[in-house]
Protein backbone atom coordinates (compact mmCIF):
# COMPACT_ATOMS: atom_id res chain seq x y z
CA UNK A 1 0.00 0.00 0.00
CA UNK A 2 1.21 3.49 -0.50
CA UNK A 3 -0.28 6.82 0.56
CA UNK A 4 2.66 9.03 0.25
CA UNK A 5 3.98 10.63 -2.66
CA UNK A 6 7.83 12.00 -2.42
CA UNK A 7 9.28 14.33 -5.74
CA UNK A 8 12.92 15.23 -5.99
CA UNK A 9 13.35 18.32 -7.77
CA UNK A 10 17.37 18.12 -8.26
CA UNK A 11 17.94 21.92 -9.23
CA UNK A 12 19.47 24.50 -6.70
CA UNK A 13 20.45 28.13 -7.42
CA UNK A 14 23.73 27.75 -5.97
CA UNK A 15 25.27 24.91 -4.22
CA UNK A 16 25.08 25.30 0.08
CA UNK A 17 29.07 24.88 1.52
CA UNK A 18 27.06 21.96 3.94
CA UNK A 19 24.81 20.62 1.28
CA UNK A 20 25.16 16.65 0.05
CA UNK A 21 21.86 16.27 -1.68
CA UNK A 22 21.14 15.15 -5.24
CA UNK A 23 21.01 18.99 -7.18
CA UNK A 24 22.63 21.14 -9.19
CA UNK A 25 22.48 24.56 -10.69
CA UNK A 26 19.79 24.32 -13.44
CA UNK A 27 18.61 26.84 -16.54
CA UNK A 28 14.41 27.39 -17.28
CA UNK A 29 14.64 25.10 -19.76
CA UNK A 30 16.34 22.26 -17.95
CA UNK A 31 13.65 22.44 -15.74
CA UNK A 32 11.03 22.35 -18.02
CA UNK A 33 12.55 19.67 -19.14
CA UNK A 34 12.94 18.11 -16.21
CA UNK A 35 9.10 18.67 -15.62
CA UNK A 36 7.67 16.70 -18.62
CA UNK A 37 10.77 13.52 -17.86
CA UNK A 38 8.78 14.00 -13.73
CA UNK A 39 5.48 13.04 -14.92
CA UNK A 40 6.57 10.66 -17.47
CA UNK A 41 7.81 8.80 -14.62
CA UNK A 42 5.04 9.08 -13.27
CA UNK A 43 2.65 7.68 -15.59
CA UNK A 44 5.22 4.68 -15.52
CA UNK A 45 5.21 4.29 -12.16
CA UNK A 46 1.65 4.22 -11.70
CA UNK A 47 1.22 1.52 -14.86
CA UNK A 48 4.00 -0.59 -13.08
CA UNK A 49 4.23 -0.40 -9.23
CA UNK A 50 2.23 -2.21 -6.51
CA UNK A 51 -1.29 -0.91 -6.62
CA UNK A 52 -1.96 2.61 -5.39
CA UNK A 53 -4.01 4.60 -2.88
CA UNK A 54 -5.80 7.51 -2.42
CA UNK A 55 -2.56 9.74 -1.38
CA UNK A 56 -2.92 11.25 2.28
CA UNK A 57 0.36 13.25 1.43
CA UNK A 58 2.97 14.61 -1.32
CA UNK A 59 5.68 16.21 -0.50
CA UNK A 60 7.84 18.13 -3.09
CA UNK A 61 11.85 18.55 -1.53
CA UNK A 62 15.17 18.52 -2.89
CA UNK A 63 16.94 20.42 -4.00
CA UNK A 64 14.77 23.45 -4.70
CA UNK A 65 11.42 22.65 -5.40
CA UNK A 66 10.41 26.78 -4.94
CA UNK A 67 12.80 27.37 -8.38
CA UNK A 68 9.45 25.75 -10.21
CA UNK A 69 7.20 27.96 -11.48
CA UNK A 70 3.28 27.61 -9.75
CA UNK A 71 2.35 26.34 -13.11
CA UNK A 72 4.57 23.87 -13.34
CA UNK A 73 4.24 22.67 -9.43
CA UNK A 74 0.31 22.60 -10.75
CA UNK A 75 0.76 20.16 -13.53
CA UNK A 76 2.58 17.71 -10.91
CA UNK A 77 -0.06 17.68 -8.65
CA UNK A 78 -3.21 17.47 -11.83
CA UNK A 79 -1.65 14.87 -12.85
CA UNK A 80 -1.03 12.92 -9.37
CA UNK A 81 -4.31 13.57 -8.22
CA UNK A 82 -5.81 12.25 -11.72
CA UNK A 83 -3.26 9.41 -11.45
CA UNK A 84 -3.49 8.33 -7.95
CA UNK A 85 -6.49 10.41 -6.44
CA UNK A 86 -5.72 12.69 -3.57
CA UNK A 87 -8.13 12.39 0.04
CA UNK A 88 -9.93 14.90 1.34
CA UNK A 89 -7.70 17.95 3.06
CA UNK A 90 -4.16 16.13 1.90
CA UNK A 91 -1.01 17.58 3.34
CA UNK A 92 0.92 18.83 0.06
CA UNK A 93 4.31 20.22 1.25
CA UNK A 94 6.99 22.06 -0.68
CA UNK A 95 10.18 22.94 0.31
CA UNK A 96 11.00 26.62 -0.26
CA UNK A 97 14.20 28.48 -0.09
CA UNK A 98 13.26 31.96 1.07
CA UNK A 99 15.57 33.25 -1.76
CA UNK A 100 13.76 32.29 -4.57
CA UNK A 101 9.98 33.55 -4.14
CA UNK A 102 8.35 36.63 -3.85
CA UNK A 103 4.68 37.12 -2.53
CA UNK A 104 3.12 36.38 -5.92
CA UNK A 105 4.95 33.08 -6.41
CA UNK A 106 4.13 32.10 -3.17
CA UNK A 107 0.25 32.94 -3.66
CA UNK A 108 0.46 30.62 -7.03
CA UNK A 109 2.10 27.61 -5.42
CA UNK A 110 -0.91 27.96 -2.89
CA UNK A 111 -3.44 28.16 -5.98
CA UNK A 112 -1.65 25.38 -7.40
CA UNK A 113 -2.95 23.21 -4.21
CA UNK A 114 0.62 23.62 -2.00
CA UNK A 115 -0.81 23.60 1.52
CA UNK A 116 2.19 23.65 3.40
CA UNK A 117 5.26 25.00 3.46
CA UNK A 118 8.90 24.05 4.81
CA UNK A 119 11.24 27.05 4.33
CA UNK A 120 15.17 26.44 4.65
CA UNK A 121 15.92 29.60 7.18
CA UNK A 122 18.99 27.43 8.76
CA UNK A 123 19.74 30.50 10.57
CA UNK A 124 18.61 34.33 11.56
CA UNK A 125 22.54 35.15 11.35
CA UNK A 126 23.64 36.44 8.43
CA UNK A 127 27.08 35.59 9.47
CA UNK A 128 25.77 31.97 10.08
CA UNK A 129 24.02 32.11 6.66
CA UNK A 130 27.42 33.61 4.52
CA UNK A 131 29.42 30.49 6.36
CA UNK A 132 26.18 28.20 5.23
CA UNK A 133 26.37 29.57 1.62
CA UNK A 134 22.84 30.33 1.50
CA UNK A 135 21.78 32.28 -1.34
CA UNK A 136 19.24 34.36 1.35
CA UNK A 137 19.69 36.63 4.00
CA UNK A 138 17.69 36.92 7.54
CA UNK A 139 15.50 39.87 6.30
CA UNK A 140 14.38 37.62 2.94
CA UNK A 141 13.42 34.66 5.19
CA UNK A 142 11.64 37.08 7.29
CA UNK A 143 9.86 38.48 4.84
CA UNK A 144 9.46 35.31 3.02
CA UNK A 145 7.56 33.85 6.36
CA UNK A 146 5.18 37.28 5.89
CA UNK A 147 4.23 36.97 2.41
CA UNK A 148 3.71 32.96 2.87
CA UNK A 149 0.93 34.23 5.95
CA UNK A 150 -0.24 36.66 3.25
CA UNK A 151 -0.60 34.29 0.71
CA UNK A 152 -2.55 32.03 2.51
CA UNK A 153 -0.66 29.79 3.66
CA UNK A 154 -1.68 28.72 7.54
CA UNK A 155 0.61 25.45 8.01
CA UNK A 156 4.41 27.26 7.69
CA UNK A 157 7.77 25.17 8.88
CA UNK A 158 11.44 26.34 9.22
CA UNK A 159 14.25 24.27 9.40
CA UNK A 160 16.98 25.91 11.40
CA UNK A 161 20.14 24.10 12.28
CA UNK A 162 23.22 25.08 15.19
CA UNK A 163 26.06 23.68 16.48
CA UNK A 164 27.84 25.75 13.21
CA UNK A 165 31.47 27.20 13.41
CA UNK A 166 31.76 30.11 15.46
CA UNK A 167 27.72 29.82 16.62
CA UNK A 168 27.77 30.57 20.44
CA UNK A 169 24.89 29.27 23.16
CA UNK A 170 23.99 32.52 22.60
CA UNK A 171 23.62 33.01 19.08
CA UNK A 172 21.41 30.13 19.10
CA UNK A 173 19.30 31.96 21.92
CA UNK A 174 18.60 34.40 19.64
CA UNK A 175 17.87 32.13 16.72
CA UNK A 176 15.09 30.23 18.79
CA UNK A 177 13.74 34.02 20.01
CA UNK A 178 13.05 34.94 16.11
CA UNK A 179 11.56 31.53 15.29
CA UNK A 180 9.10 32.16 18.23
CA UNK A 181 8.55 35.95 17.43
CA UNK A 182 7.71 34.33 13.97
CA UNK A 183 5.26 31.76 15.21
CA UNK A 184 5.66 29.40 12.25
CA UNK A 185 3.48 26.03 13.48
CA UNK A 186 6.39 23.56 12.58
CA UNK A 187 10.39 23.86 13.30
CA UNK A 188 12.66 21.32 12.57
CA UNK A 189 15.87 21.60 14.45
CA UNK A 190 19.04 19.80 13.42
CA UNK A 191 22.83 19.68 14.61
CA UNK A 192 25.31 20.35 11.70
CA UNK A 193 26.43 17.32 10.23
CA UNK A 194 29.89 17.37 7.91
CA UNK A 195 28.99 15.27 5.24
CA UNK A 196 31.52 13.54 2.73
CA UNK A 197 31.96 15.42 -1.03
CA UNK A 198 30.73 18.87 0.50
CA UNK A 199 32.75 22.07 0.43
CA UNK A 200 32.97 21.30 4.44
CA UNK A 201 34.34 18.42 4.29
CA UNK A 202 37.36 19.94 2.17
CA UNK A 203 37.36 23.15 4.76
CA UNK A 204 36.96 21.43 8.00
CA UNK A 205 39.26 18.31 6.44
CA UNK A 206 41.77 18.38 9.56
CA UNK A 207 39.08 19.11 12.17
CA UNK A 208 38.28 15.99 14.47
CA UNK A 209 35.02 17.64 15.70
CA UNK A 210 34.05 20.42 14.52
CA UNK A 211 32.02 21.35 17.51
CA UNK A 212 32.43 21.05 20.56
CA UNK A 213 29.91 17.97 21.81
CA UNK A 214 28.91 19.64 25.32
CA UNK A 215 27.84 22.53 23.17
CA UNK A 216 26.22 20.83 20.79
CA UNK A 217 24.15 18.95 23.72
CA UNK A 218 23.47 22.30 25.25
CA UNK A 219 22.01 23.47 21.73
CA UNK A 220 19.92 20.54 21.74
CA UNK A 221 18.78 20.84 25.58
CA UNK A 222 18.24 24.88 24.81
CA UNK A 223 16.12 24.15 21.94
CA UNK A 224 13.77 21.60 23.52
CA UNK A 225 13.55 24.00 26.64
CA UNK A 226 12.68 27.09 24.83
CA UNK A 227 10.35 25.25 22.50
CA UNK A 228 8.45 22.79 24.90
CA UNK A 229 7.36 25.62 27.16
CA UNK A 230 6.05 27.86 24.75
CA UNK A 231 4.17 25.13 23.76
CA UNK A 232 5.62 23.38 21.01
CA UNK A 233 5.21 19.72 21.42
CA UNK A 234 8.98 17.68 20.67
CA UNK A 235 7.33 14.84 18.68
CA UNK A 236 10.47 13.64 16.88
CA UNK A 237 14.41 13.92 18.25
CA UNK A 238 14.79 16.91 15.15
CA UNK A 239 11.05 17.94 14.90
CA UNK A 240 8.62 20.25 17.13
CA UNK A 241 5.03 21.39 16.10
CA UNK A 242 2.30 23.16 17.16
CA UNK A 243 -0.62 20.94 18.14
CA UNK A 244 -2.62 19.49 15.06
CA UNK A 245 0.37 20.05 12.85
CA UNK A 246 2.54 17.06 12.71
CA UNK A 247 4.12 16.67 9.90
CA UNK A 248 2.23 13.87 8.54
CA UNK A 249 4.43 12.89 5.22
CA UNK A 250 7.71 12.28 7.33
CA UNK A 251 5.71 11.13 10.25
CA UNK A 252 4.87 8.68 7.50
CA UNK A 253 8.06 7.39 7.34
CA UNK A 254 8.71 6.76 10.72
CA UNK A 255 5.87 4.62 11.03
CA UNK A 256 6.82 2.78 8.11
CA UNK A 257 3.66 3.73 5.54
CA UNK A 258 4.33 2.65 1.75
CA UNK A 259 5.61 5.90 -0.10
CA UNK A 260 6.55 6.02 -3.85
CA UNK A 261 9.80 8.30 -4.33
CA UNK A 262 9.94 9.94 -8.09
CA UNK A 263 12.85 12.31 -9.38
CA UNK A 264 16.87 11.35 -9.32
CA UNK A 265 18.05 9.85 -6.07
CA UNK A 266 14.51 9.77 -4.47
CA UNK A 267 13.53 6.23 -2.69
CA UNK A 268 10.73 4.21 -1.92
CA UNK A 269 8.91 1.91 0.68
CA UNK A 270 6.45 -0.01 -1.13
CA UNK A 271 4.68 -2.63 1.22
CA UNK A 272 3.69 -5.42 -1.39
CA UNK A 273 5.42 -8.10 -0.41
CA UNK A 274 5.77 -9.87 3.66
CA UNK A 275 8.26 -7.10 5.22
CA UNK A 276 8.07 -4.91 2.23
CA UNK A 277 10.62 -3.55 -0.41
CA UNK A 278 12.91 -0.59 -0.60
CA UNK A 279 14.65 1.03 -3.56
CA UNK A 280 16.25 4.22 -4.91
CA UNK A 281 16.16 5.96 -8.48
CA UNK A 282 19.58 6.73 -9.86
CA UNK A 283 20.82 9.94 -8.58
CA UNK A 284 22.49 10.78 -11.99
CA UNK A 285 20.24 13.00 -13.55
CA UNK A 286 21.59 11.91 -17.31
CA UNK A 287 21.16 8.42 -16.57
CA UNK A 288 17.62 9.35 -14.88
CA UNK A 289 16.95 10.81 -18.15
CA UNK A 290 17.71 8.38 -20.57
CA UNK A 291 15.68 5.58 -18.29
CA UNK A 292 12.33 7.57 -18.62
CA UNK A 293 12.48 8.50 -22.13
CA UNK A 294 13.65 4.55 -23.10
CA UNK A 295 10.41 3.80 -21.23
CA UNK A 296 12.00 2.28 -18.06
CA UNK A 297 12.01 3.22 -14.53
CA UNK A 298 15.25 4.31 -13.02
CA UNK A 299 15.41 2.33 -10.03
CA UNK A 300 18.12 0.45 -8.35
CA UNK A 301 19.69 -0.91 -5.23
CA UNK A 302 16.09 -3.00 -4.63
CA UNK A 303 16.33 -4.67 -1.43
CA UNK A 304 13.49 -7.20 -0.38
CA UNK A 305 13.64 -6.87 3.32
CA UNK A 306 13.50 -10.13 5.57
CA UNK A 307 11.34 -9.70 9.19
CA UNK A 308 14.60 -9.18 11.21
CA UNK A 309 14.99 -6.31 8.92
CA UNK A 310 11.50 -5.22 9.47
CA UNK A 311 11.80 -5.63 12.78
CA UNK A 312 14.98 -3.56 13.26
CA UNK A 313 13.19 -0.76 11.20
CA UNK A 314 10.01 -1.00 13.04
CA UNK A 315 12.50 -0.15 16.29
CA UNK A 316 14.97 2.71 14.89
CA UNK A 317 12.37 4.37 12.89
CA UNK A 318 9.17 4.04 15.71
CA UNK A 319 11.70 5.25 18.54
CA UNK A 320 12.71 8.45 16.64
CA UNK A 321 9.05 9.55 17.35
CA UNK A 322 8.50 10.84 21.27
CA UNK A 323 5.67 7.94 21.75
CA UNK A 324 8.08 5.94 20.89
CA UNK A 325 7.40 2.54 19.97
CA UNK A 326 4.09 0.26 21.31
CA UNK A 327 4.18 -3.41 22.15
CA UNK A 328 0.71 -3.70 20.66
CA UNK A 329 2.16 -2.70 17.38
CA UNK A 330 5.05 -4.47 17.05
CA UNK A 331 2.31 -7.45 17.97
CA UNK A 332 0.11 -6.54 15.40
CA UNK A 333 2.60 -6.39 12.43
CA UNK A 334 5.26 -9.26 13.81
CA UNK A 335 3.38 -11.84 16.10
CA UNK A 336 5.77 -11.14 19.26
CA UNK A 337 5.65 -9.30 22.03
CA UNK A 338 8.35 -6.24 22.82
CA UNK A 339 9.25 -7.62 25.29
CA UNK A 340 9.90 -11.20 24.15
CA UNK A 341 11.88 -10.11 21.02
CA UNK A 342 14.17 -7.48 23.01
CA UNK A 343 13.84 -8.30 26.83
CA UNK A 344 17.92 -7.97 27.37
CA UNK A 345 18.62 -5.06 25.04
CA UNK A 346 15.97 -3.37 26.31
CA UNK A 347 16.28 -3.85 29.77
CA UNK A 348 20.03 -2.44 29.47
CA UNK A 349 18.47 0.53 27.47
CA UNK A 350 16.38 1.41 30.73
CA UNK A 351 19.16 0.58 33.11
CA UNK A 352 21.38 3.37 31.15
CA UNK A 353 18.90 6.03 30.80
CA UNK A 354 18.35 5.86 27.78
CA UNK A 355 14.64 4.43 27.51
CA UNK A 356 12.10 4.87 29.59
CA UNK A 357 9.09 2.21 29.26
CA UNK A 358 5.82 1.31 30.85
CA UNK A 359 2.70 -1.12 29.87
CA UNK A 360 1.77 0.46 26.43
CA UNK A 361 5.49 0.02 25.37
CA UNK A 362 9.23 2.37 25.17
CA UNK A 363 10.54 5.46 24.35
CA UNK A 364 13.66 7.54 24.13
CA UNK A 365 14.55 9.70 27.02
CA UNK A 366 16.35 13.19 26.46
CA UNK A 367 19.31 11.44 27.02
CA UNK A 368 18.02 8.92 24.60
CA UNK A 369 17.41 11.39 21.94
CA UNK A 370 20.74 12.82 22.79
CA UNK A 371 22.33 9.48 21.83
CA UNK A 372 19.84 8.12 19.45
CA UNK A 373 22.41 6.84 17.44
CA UNK A 374 24.18 4.76 20.07
CA UNK A 375 20.36 3.41 20.85
CA UNK A 376 19.54 2.94 17.34
CA UNK A 377 22.88 0.72 16.37
CA UNK A 378 21.92 -1.80 19.38
CA UNK A 379 18.54 -2.94 16.82
CA UNK A 380 20.80 -3.69 14.63
CA UNK A 381 23.26 -5.98 16.17
S1 LIG B 1 19.25 24.88 -1.02
FE1 LIG B 1 19.02 22.97 0.14
S2 LIG B 1 19.30 21.30 -1.33
FE2 LIG B 1 20.05 23.19 -2.31
S3 LIG B 1 22.24 23.20 -1.91
FE3 LIG B 1 21.28 24.37 -0.25
S4 LIG B 1 20.87 22.88 1.40
FE4 LIG B 1 21.30 21.72 -0.50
Amino acid sequence: MITRLYIHIPFCQRKCRYCAFVSKKGSASEIDAFVDLLMAEMRQACRKSAPLHTLDSIYLGGGTPSLLQPTQVGRILDLADQLFGLSEGAEITLETNPGTVDQSKLAGFRVAGINRLSMGVQSFDDRMLSTLGRIHTTGQATDCITAARRAGFNNIGIDLIHSLPGQTLEMWHQDLRQALELGTEHLSIYGLTIEDNTDFAERYADHDSLVDEDLSADMFETADSVLTSTGYEHYEIANYARPGFRSRHNSGYWKRDGYLGLGPGAHSFLRCSDYGIRFGNTPDLDEYATSISGGELPRRDRIELTREDALAEFMFLGLRMADGVRSSDLEREFGVSLWKQYDKTLDELVGQGLLTADNEGVRLTKRGMLLSNQVFGRFLE
